[in-house]
């Protein structure tokens, strides 16, 4: 039998998610590791882009003629690339497959002919001056070409950084730095060493909160992948992008559950509700009208369901759920009028690969129509503002035309039928909904209203499919 949980939570601050697409695989010194190539090399883009890499990160400095050339480390083959003419670099610099060291004009042509994205590094120069000069340059010659809406800046150089900001190009920051250092730096993002991640799991979540889209590097074994997929980053920088590739293709990016709203208010005893709960074997389940008793730990236990439950009064809320959630968030809705306190329970779970969900329960005021408005506008810009699929379960207590139900409407979808559901066992009207926001991400398959005397409300059912 699986442990009960009962929580009494506090209040928090809402989180506000990113709401990103899958990550952007970025061939790091494009695709190098493969017959032919090498690193910044043409040949390394054309690969990157062949594979169907999102993008090719590419390294540059500014030689002493002020032509910008494509390579990793300063020196190569006994020249200073910022000490020496690119005329001096092309004649004697080969790369590893047999091309000569290209200049960043060269690559670019290419590359404007290709489908790839670029990560343009600017390197970190000891001379400043070259270093303004080696950004004013790169930014030129990408608006040149076109590029601009598929190129972004990195550097690990706080001044190339600085003057990358002044042009107002996305630019990354690539030394692990606070997330509030990197606000004051005026940065559009970290560009990380997953390392820096690892050490410090709060980056993430305070990253997305201040919506600072995340590139992390050098990303290349199986599993640190697959961590920064579920980790639901913006970029992977990585040597191995045709794993990356394959790792994201398994990923899944939608997932099929059963969603049960229950308001339990007038059930004598839990028993009926359960049997009810088992026969329709729903993943996650809202309930109202609870109250914390012996009665509701058994109604979880022969349900065989992990149950969140706030408030201890008649409008208690509930959310039972077969795996546990990552997060349980407590609310009371607002309530100008001092009637009888309604509350809300939020859990998120994590539904595998990347895609999060919002179970949410809410019972709103019976008492005073105002009220109810006020609360469903809170719930709903609540669970919005979160940024992650949601289904929310409650009961309105209110008629289909009324200012709380147009309030929920006009946000949120829903997956509930027009059938009735009170009072039971011969309802005659509706005031039992499942909703769900964003009409894109939650899908509804099918839903149905099921025959019940377990309590005054009919119980409702929606096989759903969240996608990420
Ligand atoms: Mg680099």
């Amino acid at each position: 039998m699986k442990k009960l949980l009962f929580v009494s939570i506090l209040a928090l601050a809402a989180g506000l998610f990113a709401q990103a697409a899958r990550p952007k695989v970025v061939a790091h010194r494009g695709y190098w590791k493969t017959a032919g190539s090498a690193q910044n090399s043409l040949r390394s883009l054309i690969k990157a882009d062949s594979i169907g890499a999102d993008m090719a990160e590419f390294d540059v400095w500014i030689a002493s003629d002020d032509v910008l050339m494509v390579n990793h480390d300063p020196v190569v083959d006994g020249y200073m690339i910022p000490d020496t003419p690119s005329t001096v670099l092309r004649a004697n610099v080969k790369l590893a497959n047999g091309e000569p060291i290209r200049t960043a004009e060269e690559y670019l042509d290419v590359a404007k002919d290709l489908n790839i994205g670029l990560v343009f590094e600017i390197k970190w120069h000891s001379n400043t001056e070259r270093e303004a000069l080696c950004v004013k340059k790169a930014i030129e010659m990408i608006n040149e070409r076109g590029l601009a809406d598929r190129t972004v800046y990195i550097t690990f150089s706080p001044t190339a950084h600085a003057e990358l900001g002044k042009y107002g190009v996305p630019h990354y920051f690539l030394s692990g730095k606070s997330p509030k250092e990197l606000v004051e730096m005026g940065s559009t993002g970290p560009d990380f060493h997953y390392d820096v991640f690892y050490k410090n799991t709060d980056f993430i979540p305070e990253f997305k909160r201040l919506g600072m889209p995340i590139n992390v590097w050098t990303v290349s074994t199986p599993e640190i992948t697959q961590y920064f997929i579920d980790q639901d980053v913006d970029f992977i920088t990585t040597d191995t992008p045709e794993l990356c590739i394959k790792l994201l293709r398994e990923t899944p990016s939608s997932k099929d559950v059963r969603v049960m709203d229950f308001n339990l208010e007038g059930a004598e005893s839990f028993d009926a509700a359960a049997a009810v709960i088992r026969a329709e074997h729903p993943d996650f389940v809202t309930l109202q009208g609870v109250k914390q008793s012996p009665e509701l730990n058994r109604l979880a236990e022969v349900s065989e369901m992990y149950i969140y439950f706030d408030a201890n009064d008649k409008n208690g809320v509930a959310v039972m759920s077969r795996t546990t959630p990552l997060e349980v968030k407590s609310l009371t809705l607002p309530n100008q009028f001092r009637n009888t306190p309604c509350h809300a329970i939020v859990c998120t779970y994590d539904l595998g690969g990347a895609i999060k969900f919002n179970v949410a329960s809410a019972s709103m005021s019976d008492e005073n129509d105002v009220t109810r408005n006020h609360q469903a506008e809170y719930i709903t810009r609540y669970l919005r503002d979160a940024g992650i699929p949601a289904v929310l379960g409650t009961g309105l207590n209110d008629a289909p035309n009324s200012d709380a139900w147009k309030t929920m409407r006009g946000r949120f979808g829903e997956l509930s039928t027009d059938d009735v559901t009170f009072p039971a066992p011969v309802p005659d009207r509706k005031i039992d909904y499942l909703l769900s926001y964003p009409a894109d991400k939650v899908v509804k398959r099918q839903s149905y209203v099921r025959p019940s005397a377990a309590s005054f409300h009919m119980p409702t059912v929606a096989d759903i499919t969240v996608k990420y």
